[in-house]
């Protein structure tokens, strides 16, 4: 379906070539969306993966070099980095180019970022939605961003053209596309994607503490639910920091709720009430459904995670 159409940019510079990086490159190539992909990491070993692999034309050990003359330059590192990254490259962007990121967090990345964007150049803030506890170029594949939603976060004055541009530029790696507020943007994610990690990482590391309990019996018995947290508790500690450290308010927020919600949940099992369990249980099982109605998981047992190379589909 997308073999009819041209490529959408001559040269695209990715700063950042690990999970997401690399797998835009892979879907990049299968949309044939770049007539040159260029890539940039900091250290060797990434760079020679990613040659190994080859879903770059040309790789680079600095990020002002892979920006000379592209088109669209896509921030993919930490979000913590995002700022220096967008200092450095400013100077040597291409009038008329396209830059855009896919940082978890979207109001800090619009803060570090948009100051050092030059006249003429144009930013766009994206965040696909879509990954998996994988992180470096080998975890990268085409089909990540398949039927996912990419949020875009266009300041207000974005020119509009860039806007359409980065929605077919999504579109055409598999993307449904929808635009909001950067602050809008955190407070949801950070209901749908931040807390959930954060309480994660807080029960994995509460097992790992507890000393009645072995860490063998944790790890033998974990079928009873914990093994899922365990996946999202294992995803890259310097992206999830990241995403504490820039989206604190968002975080707190939302924190404050769900203290409070499990404050009352504590006091229904203290309390023995088992029509406000029932109830509740019954309220979050529907929406569970409608996550796996709307395509967004699969109700094939454990998600339909069982790929052998470990990936989330
Ligand atoms: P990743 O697999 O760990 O890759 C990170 C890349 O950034 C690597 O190429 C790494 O290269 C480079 N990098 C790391 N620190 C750097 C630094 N200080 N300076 C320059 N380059 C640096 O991470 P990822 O999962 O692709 O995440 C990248 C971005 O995508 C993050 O901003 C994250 O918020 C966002 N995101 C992630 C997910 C997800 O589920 N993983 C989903 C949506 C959005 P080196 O090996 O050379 O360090």
């Amino acid at each position: 379906m997308t073999m009819e159409l041209k490529p959408l940019f001559g040269k695209v510079a990715l700063l950042g070539i690990g999970l997401i990086g690399s797998s835009m490159a892979h879907a990049m190539r299968r949309a044939d969306l770049a007539a040159h992909i260029a890539g940039y990491a900091r250290n060797p070993e990434t760079l020679e993966a990613a040659k190994r692999i080859g879903f770059a034309d040309t790789l680079h050990e600095t990020p002002e070099a892979a920006v000379r003359d592209a088109d669209f330059v896509v921030l993919a590192t930490p979000i913590g980095v995002f700022g220096e990254l967008a200092r450095q490259i400013a100077p040597h962007l291409k009038p008329g180019a396209i830059v855009s990121d896919v940082g978890s967090v979207k109001t800090a990345v619009v803060r570090d970022v948009a100051p050092h964007i030059p006249a003429g150049v144009h930013f766009v803030p994206a965040h696909p939605i879509a990954g998996t506890e994988q992180s470096g170029p080998d975890a990268g594949f085409a089909e990540l961003f398949d039927g996912r939603w990419c949020v875009l976060t266009p300041p207000e004055g974005t020119d509009a053209q860039a806007i359409q541009t980065v929605k077919s530029f999504w579109r055409r790696c598999g993307s449904e596309v929808e635009i909001m507020d950067a602050k809008h943007h955190d407070i949801v994610l950070g209901i749908t994607s931040h807390i959930p990690h954060l309480i994660a990482y807080n029960i994995v590391g509460t097992a790992a503490d507890l000393e009645t309990v072995t860490q063998s019996e944790v790890i033998k018995f974990s079928a009873g639910g914990f093994r899922d947290f365990t996946r999202i508790a294992a995803s890259d500690p310097t992206m999830w920091r990241d995403v504490f450290l820039n989206n604190r308010e968002a975080v707190l927020e939302v924190l404050g709720r769900f203290n409070e919600d499990l404050s009352l949940l504590q006091r229904a099992v203290r309390d023995g009430n088992g029509q406000m369990l029932f109830d509740l249980f019954t309220r979050t099982r529907a929406i569970r459904r409608s996550i796996v109605d709307i395509g967004q998981d699969s109700a094939a047992p454990n998600f339909g995670r069982d790929r052998s190379d470990g990936q989330e589909k």
